[in-house]
């Protein structure tokens, strides 16, 4: 069967959510391996056994800490000679995206970005993306060398699959490009406890219509009982009442939670091209003409300052 890489997304050895989705979508492909760098490479080896990794191949070197994406494309492209894949499959972070590009310009090879699906035919992997600020879905795949493709988060179902996940050492040469670009200093992102904003199943977010950064407040309750991560309209950013790292939308980030719930929010265009991907979108707007219900599961016509606290509380009072 052949053998397809995943790139492994992890922090000291703990593999994140994407890269385990990424080994339930390579599996549909062939024979899963894991191309893991850095400090506590090695120890991402059982998470990733656990969900279908025939083979971990592991660097670690002061180069992957202190220079950015390129020693990193290196060791991938180092894997990619090593075991000849069928396909390459990055998480779409920003950094994912970067690694996957630089890769598929080296090798020559056509490159698909921010897939939320993957299967495989008899001529290769078939990967949806959502275009046009997902006012449509394509079906593609990529016709020169090996394919790359980078996934966003939370298109598919964490799955165990226990394999061999046997670790190997992987030889890397750092090429010339490798140290052009130091990290001068690290600053860590202050922590609120909820779940990164592309990679949390439920986003619950706020727009224009929560009125005030004090009011924001009334999400984040929301948020907090249901272990959600929270977003704002670009008009809620703008207007200074939430950070810009927790934008939604074309100029901000891209989600694509089990649930999205947006409050206050029109449903711009804008604000669609983020989040319309989403599995199940919930929307509460006090006026039912709002563009936002055109593409709603479930809609509420009423005051956010009504509505809000009463779901946090009957969400609450669900949990016992
Ligand atoms: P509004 O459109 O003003 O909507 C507020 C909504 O709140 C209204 O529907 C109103 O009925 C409702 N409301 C008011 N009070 C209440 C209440 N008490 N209870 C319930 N509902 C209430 N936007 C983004 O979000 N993300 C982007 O990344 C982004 N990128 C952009 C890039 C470009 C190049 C441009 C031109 C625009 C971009 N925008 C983006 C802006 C976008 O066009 C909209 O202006 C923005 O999304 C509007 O935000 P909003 O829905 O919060 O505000």
């Amino acid at each position: 069967m052949a053998e397809v890489l995943v790139y492994v997304d992890h922090v000291d050895g703990a593999v994140r959510k994407p890269t385990l989705e990424l080994l339930t979508l390579a599996r549909r492909i062939g024979e899963p391996v894991a191309v893991a760098v850095g400090a506590g490479a090695e120890a991402t080896a059982p998470a990733l056994a656990e969900h279908g990794a025939t083979r971990v191949l592991t660097a670690d070197a002061p180069e992957f800490a202190d220079y950015l994406v390129v020693p990193k494309v290196d060791a991938l492209q180092a894997a990619y000679e090593a075991v000849s894949p069928a396909a390459v499959l990055v998480p779409s972070s920003a950094e994912g995206k970067e690694i996957a590009a630089r890769l598929a310009v080296r090798i020559g090879s056509g490159i698909i970005t921010d897939a939320v699906d993957l299967e495989a035919d008899d001529k290769g992997p078939v990967a949806t993306q959502s275009a046009f600020a997902a006012s449509f879905t394509t079906k593609s795949r990529v016709s020169k060398g090996t394919p790359v493709i980078t996934v966003k988060p939370n298109s598919a179902a964490v799955e165990a699959a226990p394999a061999a996940g046997a670790v190997e050492a992987l030889a890397v040469t750092f090429s010339a490009q490798a140290t052009g670009t130091k990290v001068v200093s690290r600053t860590p992102r202050e922590s609120t406890g909820r779940p990164e904003l592309t990679e949390a199943a439920i986003v619950v977010s706020g727009g224009r219509g929560v009125n005030g950064a004090e009011n924001f407040a009334i999400i984040e309750a929301l948020a907090d009982s249901l272990g959600a991560a929270v977003g704002a309209s670009r008009a809620a950013v703008d207007a200074g009442w939430y950070p810009h790292s927790n934008q939604v939308g074309q100029t901000g980030k891209s989600v694509s939670p089990q649930l999205y719930i947006a409050s206050g929010i029109s449903g711009a265009i804008q604000h669609r091209a983020g989040m319309q991907t989403s599995k199940t979108i919930v929307a509460i707007n006090k006026d039912a003409e709002a563009p936002i219900f055109d593409l709603v599961d479930y809609g509420v016509v009423g005051d956010l300052f009504d509505v809000v606290p009463q779901l946090t509380e009957e969400v609450q009072s669900r949990k016992g």
